[in-house]
């Protein structure tokens, strides 16, 4: 990483209140890891230094906004994650957690678990599949204390993906942009369906480039009704609201 990226990283960091001096050597070799394998299969539109650093690394750090991912030995899924994100970066920051990250497409599961080996973070372990699938799966369901995911899918859609798999008293905390109206209500409406609460609406602008994000933070109140999740392509062809 050029000193450019890491003082872009540090200041991203700082931003969010993080310092993560000395997990920069983790951060180069994910760096060079996803371009490298970048070159080979399309994994991720992101190509730049600046960009892989702002908009994967610190975007993905920003999820640690308002503490819902504190606390020792959580189990975090993060469902579609992609090339691993936010998983990768939250590991390297929270070395403590167990996380699975969760895609559908094998080749991008490939890469997250290569560079989790590369990278030694012992607490990662990549799953290949759909959160439809392991919402009805007993070794799955109601066995996590977070879900996380980024830039996946409207409220309602992740609220219905989500919320089966989150133990109760569990958070679903759901990174996008910025976020409208009609989307939040819809999401609310999901989440009472499926047990849940949007309990909070946090609304920043990402650390160095001051994009609109969105954190919105959904806490299962109840249980959620055995018929959710719907079979695979359901939740998001016919969104709950
Ligand atoms: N979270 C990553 C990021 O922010 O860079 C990837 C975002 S990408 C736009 C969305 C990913 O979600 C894709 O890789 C897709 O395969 C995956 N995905 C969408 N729906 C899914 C589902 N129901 N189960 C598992 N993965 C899913």
């Amino acid at each position: 990483m050029t000193p450019e990226g890491q003082t872009l990283l540090n200041q991203g960091a700082t931003e969010l209140g993080l310092n993560v001096e000395g997990q920069l050597p983790q951060f180069e070799q994910l760096l060079n890891l996803l371009v490298e394998a970048n070159s080979r299969v399309n994994l991720t539109a992101l190509k730049t230094e600046s960009d892989i650093v702002l908009k994967h690394f610190v975007d993905s750090l920003s999820c640690l906004r308002g503490g819902h991912l504190d606390g020792a030995g959580l189990r975090v899924l993060d469902i579609g994650t992609g090339a691993g994100f936010p998983t990768l970066p939250l590991a390297i920051v929270r070395p403590d957690a167990a996380f699975t990250p969760l895609d559908s497409i094998r080749k991008k599961i490939d890469f997250v678990r290569s560079a989790a080996e590369a990278l030694n973070l012992t607490g990662v372990t990549p799953l290949v599949g759909r959160a439809e699938t392991l919402g009805r799966d007993p070794d799955h369901r109601e066995t996590y204390d977070r879900v996380v995911c980024r830039a996946v899918a409207a409220l309602p859609i992740l609220a219905e993906l989500g919320l089966p798999l989150l133990k109760p008293g569990g958070l679903l905390v759901a990174q996008k942009g910025p976020i409208g109206e009609e989307e939040l209500h819809a999401g609310r409406r999901a989440a009472g369906e499926v047990g849940g609460r949007v309990t909070e609406v946090d609304a920043f602008t990402l650390p160095v480039l001051g994009d609109a994000r969105t954190l919105v933070v959904i806490e299962k109140v109840g249980p959620t009704p055995k018929k959710y999740p719907r079979r695979e392509g359901v939740p998001n062809q016919q969104p709950l609201f």
